[in-house]
């Protein structure tokens, strides 16, 4: 059976009351929620409801109805982008965003927004004194990754966020990595917005993301449509969950991923990311003692993703070479992520990414270890 490290693409395997509860969702409840008196419609609004609890409670977003359902966290964080960025507004991004922040930035740009970096240290960790002066200049929206996907690097986001709440200034977290491994408190912390993955930490299925806005921001819908409610309306609700909700949710993807919340409140996060991050230590520890390899450790460690390189091997062999003599799945190259790779000084061939997930154990990093071990020695 290969041996899945490549959690921080997306985690698997998941829960099993997380299949069942897909498997539920498709074959009991059926219906379309939020459309229908009947009982199987309310049940699948039933479904949607207590889904949006659960989020609310992890995430620390103080009303359920503020727990918008999207596809992923790219149409969350485009979503905002495009809602809210206007022709000359200026936009403050870290040094390690994932390209769903810098792509949609990159056609905002060619439109009048102005963008600029923050800078962050080689381990990836944002320099908030520069923060500081850039944020000076009043810029209408700040974006920070809470954990890089490359190294797992973890940022100051309660200081970050106060700094950018005195001024008034939105921040949108990306939470992408950070979901369900790392707490988030949206509405202590006072997110302007939240994006995260549904199937990334959270333990659902793919193709639901979340996304929080904080009421008082007016972002524009990226799309209108049905809602299943004020119908004799042209125009689009006004109201949360509705006004960014066009168009039949994605329920059974909800229930999946109501089951992986589930599962992490009854395990406990803080149990989860321990458990992690120990793995993490583990193999960054034993890493840096192999002759010919590179880590990339961040300052703090927000999640278990694990970067390196190896002297003379370009990252897409080592990965191959686990993959067909070993059976394991690691990601190489540069994860989407090109900017972060950039300040850690990896661009352009990117690294090998170890990224174990709450059902890795620490067997699986032996394995790990002494195959890449036999590897290198092979060569040599
Ligand atoms: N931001 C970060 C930091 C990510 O790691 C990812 C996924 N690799 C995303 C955004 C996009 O998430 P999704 O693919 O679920 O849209």
């Amino acid at each position: 059976m290969t041996l899945y490290l490549d959690n921080a693409a997306t985690t698997y395997p998941k829960p099993p009351q997380v299949y069942e509860a897909v498997q539920y969702a498709m074959r009991e409840v059926g219906a379309s929620p939020g459309r229908g008196a009947y009982r199987m419609a309310r049940d699948a609004s039933e479904l949607m409801a207590s889904a949006r609890e659960k989020a609310a409670r992890l995430l620390g977003i103080p009303h359920s109805d503020q727990v918008l359902f999207t596809r992923n966290a790219t149409e969350s964080i485009n979503l905002v982008l495009k809602g809210w960025l206007r022709p000359g507004d200026r936009v403050l991004i870290s040094a390690m965003e994932h390209n769903a922040v810098v792509r949609p930035l990159e056609r905002l740009k060619g439109m009048g927004v102005q963008a600029d970096i923050i800078p962050c240290s080689s381990k990836g960790r944002l320099d908030l004194e520069a923060f500081g002066k850039l944020l000076a200049l009043l810029p209408r929206l700040v974006v920070l990754t809470h954990a890089s996907n490359v190294n797992g690097a973890l940022q100051p986001v309660s200081q970050v966020a106060a700094m950018c709440h005195d001024l008034g200034v939105p921040l949108l977290l990306d939470a992408a990595q950070s979901a369900g491994v790392q707490p988030i408190r949206a509405g202590d912390w006072k997110l302007g917005m939240l994006a995260c993955s549904g199937h990334k930490g959270l333990l659902g299925p793919p193709g639901v993301g979340i996304l929080y806005i904080r009421p008082d921001l007016d972002v524009a819908p990226l799309m209108e449509g049905g809602t299943g409610s004020r119908s004799e309306d042209f125009l689009q609700p006004e109201y949360c969950p509705d006004r960014y909700e066009s168009g039949t949710p994605n329920l059974p993807g909800i229930a999946g991923l109501a089951a992986g919340m589930d599962f992490i409140l009854d395990t406990g996060m803080d149990t989860i990311r321990e458990h992690e991050l120990a793995l993490a230590a583990f193999l960054e520890n034993e890493l840096e003692h192999m002759a010919g390899v590179k880590v990339y450790s961040p300052e703090e460690r927000g999640t278990g993703s694990v970067s390196f390189t190896v002297e003379g091997l370009n990252p897409a062999d080592v990965g191959y070479l686990l993959d067909e003599a070993y059976d394991i799945a690691v990601r190489t190259g540069l994860h989407c992520a090109p900017l972060a790779h950039r300040t850690l000084g990896s661009f352009p061939e990117g690294t090998v990414r170890v990224s174990p997930g709450y059902s890795t154990v620490m067997e699986d990093m032996h394995y790990f270890l002494q195959s890449l071990w036999s590897l290198l020695n092979r060569r040599r």
